[in-house]
């Protein structure tokens, strides 16, 4: 075992990427995600080369020039202090335009594993974020195991590698709120159950509302919450900045407060479901895409992929905001929309700030994590429809104004990492589960909008439960793809951003 660092910012040593080797990661992006390697303060510059030759030396056989690729670069392109973004101007009427592309995967095709898919399975789940490995592991554990999990790049490539980690119970409908409070206690046994620390810390959720609409919606959603047993409370803007002292609270009017809200750092959270998963025997297949599929009877009877098809019974949608791309290859129409969302991270900062903070009139929210960036993001009114994942100077200068505004103190500090991930959003916020009309095997998992994250642990283990018993369960009837057609909407308005 060596202690050798390889990422001085990060303490990274050869042995954790030896690690990631051994669990068959030899490519950059795959072990930047496993290792953390290249995220802290040096942005990359000093691991990256040293980690790329640490695979070259080691790794068997040799890798390729693409396993070897940089990871992509994050701007900003030097630590920027959040008062220099702040001092920028931005046209408030202007809609953000590409940015500072990120590859999804440029590689993708030059990192393609040797040899077909399983010609067959029982089960084929589209999509290696969140949700298709939860579902995956929670299925295993029933003892279904004949499942390939299929994805088109390295894991956390989608949405699931790119979001802010909060998890909270303050939801405006019944159903949410219980699912949310399910996958909490879930998330705070998951190093018990799956092995793995998901640096979860219950540091709570503190919403600011600025408006009277706002206050109304909090005020309306904590009595429901308290209805079904959390602990949410209502607090004056004094009684808010007693939970964080350092907050400026002009214009706040009133704020919604659960102590029992939390965030995790996504990334092990995924490792834990993939690898318990495929440790009762799930195949994952990476750099893997689904192309086509092959019906008939009113039936998908195969999945077609760039590394061969693969016969199978029942076939699980769970691309998140790729998932009507994915759905138009058997001819069915889906009403999810992507809408690219930015977030950034500072250096760390010794830990300060207990919850996640939010303004709801804004979509401002940030939060600190374990490691202690500032972790945050805030959504954009004029931000277009469609799949686009490039970063923009228009976000940090928003992002910057908003958050120093809210807590000054905070304008020396350095954004370090700036990337984006798409929201995977519905006519009415909430997700699309169950069965497709017309097409009985092919089943819905995606439209988790900003907060499949932490829907997906309860979400996934009902829908094992559902798939593997044949048990009817309500959620998979409520929220199916035939309620919009039905004109029954669902709707869910506790969204930040
Ligand atoms: C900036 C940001 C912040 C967020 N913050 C939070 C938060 O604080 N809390 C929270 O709960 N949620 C948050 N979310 C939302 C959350 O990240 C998502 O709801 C969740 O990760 C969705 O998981 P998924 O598995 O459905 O989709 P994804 O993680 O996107 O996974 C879908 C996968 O499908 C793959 N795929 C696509 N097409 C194909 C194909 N043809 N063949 C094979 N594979 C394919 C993709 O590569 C991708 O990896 C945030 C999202 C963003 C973008």
């Amino acid at each position: 075992m060596s202690k050798a660092l390889l990422c001085p910012c990060e303490d990274v040593t050869a042995s954790e990427v030896e690690h990631a080797i051994e669990k068959g990661y030899c490519d950059i992006e795959s072990v930047k995600r496993f290792t953390g390697f290249g995220t802290g303060m040096c942005q990359g510059k000093q691991c990256l080369t040293a980690v790329a030759r640490f695979l070259e030396d080691t790794t068997k056989p040799k890798p390729t020039a693409a396993q070897l690729m940089p990871f992509t670069p994050r701007p900003p392109l030097f630590p920027t202090e959040l008062s220099q973004w702040a001092a920028a101007s931005f046209d408030p009427m202007v809609a953000p335009a590409g940015g500072v592309p990120q590859s999804l995967g440029l590689t993708e095709n030059a990192l393609k594993p040797e040899g077909p898919v399983p010609a067959k399975a029982k089960i084929v789940i589209i999509g290696g974020g969140i949700m298709g490995l939860a579902l995956a592991w929670n299925l295993a554990e029933r003892g279904e195991t004949d499942i390939v999990v299929l994805e088109r790049g390295y894991l956390l490539a989608g949405a699931s590698g790119r979001n802010g980690g909060g998890v909270r119970m303050q939801w405006g409908t019944p159903t949410l709120i219980e699912l949310a409070r399910r996958s909490i206690d879930l998330m705070d046994r998951f190093a018990r159950d799956l092995g793995i620390n998901v640096w979860f810390r219950r540091g709570g959720y503190l919403f600011l509302a600025k408006s009277d609409e706002v206050v109304a919606k909090i005020e309306r959603s904590a009595k429901l919450h308290n209805k079904y047993g959390v602990p949410t409370q209502i607090l004056t803007a004094d009684g808010a900045r007693d939970i964080v002292p350092h907050l400026t609270m002009t214009g706040v009017k009133a704020a919604a407060w659960n102590p029992r809200d939390a965030v995790i750092f996504p990334w092990p959270f995924l490792w834990g479901y993939a690898h318990a998963a495929q440790k009762k025997g799930v195949k994952v297949e990476t750099f893997t895409k689904v192309t086509g599929f092959e019906q008939s009877d009113g039936r998908l009877k195969k999945v077609i992929t760039d590394r061969g098809d693969i016969a199978c019974e029942t076939v699980v949608l769970a691309a998140g905001a790729w998932s009507p791309q994915v759905a138009s290859l058997a001819g069915i129409d889906l009403p999810n929309e992507p809408h690219r969302h930015e977030i950034c991270s500072t250096e760390p900062l010794k830990p300060f700030l207990g919850p996640l903070v939010s303004v709801l009139d804004s979509g401002l929210y940030f939060s600190q994590s374990m490691r202690g960036e500032i972790v945050g993001g805030m959504g954009d009114p004029r931000e277009p429809a469609g799949m686009n994942l490039g970063s923009t100077q228009r976000f940090l200068t928003r992002y910057s104004q908003a958050l120093t505004e809210q807590l000054p103190q905070l304008g020396r500090v350095k954004v370090l990492r700036q990337w984006s991930g798409p929201y995977d959003v519905t006519p009415d916020n909430s997700p699309i589960l169950g069965r497709t009309p017309g097409l009985p095997n092919l089943l819905h998992l995606s439209g988790f909008v900003g907060h499949g994250f932490m829907m997906a642990p309860a979400v996934a283990e009902r829908m094992a439960a559902w798939m593997a018993t044949g048990e009817s369960d309500e959620l998979f009837e409520r929220f199916t793809l035939g309620r919009f057609a039905e004109g029954r909407m669902e709707r869910e308005d506790m969204i930040i951003g």
